[in-house]
């Protein structure tokens, strides 16, 4: 199932630049989390402890119920390539991982799969996907409609 994300929301990716900005210079750390086929936020990893070397995740410390695809985690020295440790940890912790380094602007990160190859995840307006729904409910509507 989780392998047929492919986006993640726009307010999302904003929300990760900006936690790894207020955390540089250290890391941060956290899971992806995806519903529908996005991803639509990130969960700060309790108990998590970051090195110069590494950040490290205790997975079975996140809330339960919730349906993670991957990692997140930030690289103070803006370079986004995934260290050893980084690739031992994205072949246990799901298909979806992204690097991003400073200075965290609009480009500075990289999504990653559990090989530690790069993939293209598409980044969706938050207002395309209002509009969906709207086009959903109109949907709706017209079949109520049609019933009567
Ligand atoms: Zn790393």
């Amino acid at each position: 199932m989780n392998k047929k994300v492919k986006a993640i929301r726009k307010d999302a990716l904003n929300f990760i630049l900006e936690i790894g900005e207020s955390a540089h210079p250290e890391e941060m750390v956290g899971m992806l989390t995806a519903k529908k086929k996005v991803i639509t936020d990130m969960v700060l990893a309790p108990g998590t402890y970051t090195s110069d070397k590494s950040a490290v995740m205790r997975v079975n410390q996140l809330p339960m119920g919730l349906n993670t695809v991957g990692s997140v985690h930030s690289h103070p020295s803006g370079n986004i390539s995934p260290s050893k440790t980084d690739l031992e940890m994205f072949s246990k912790n799901g298909d979806f991982h992204i690097i991003t380094g400073y200075p965290f602007e609009k480009n500075n990160w990289v999504c990653y799969n559990r090989k530690g190859e790069e993939r293209e995840l598409e980044v969706r307006d938050i207002e395309n996907k209002e509009e969906d729904n709207l086009w959903e409910k109109e949907l709706e509507r017209l079949k109520e409609d049609i019933d009567e």
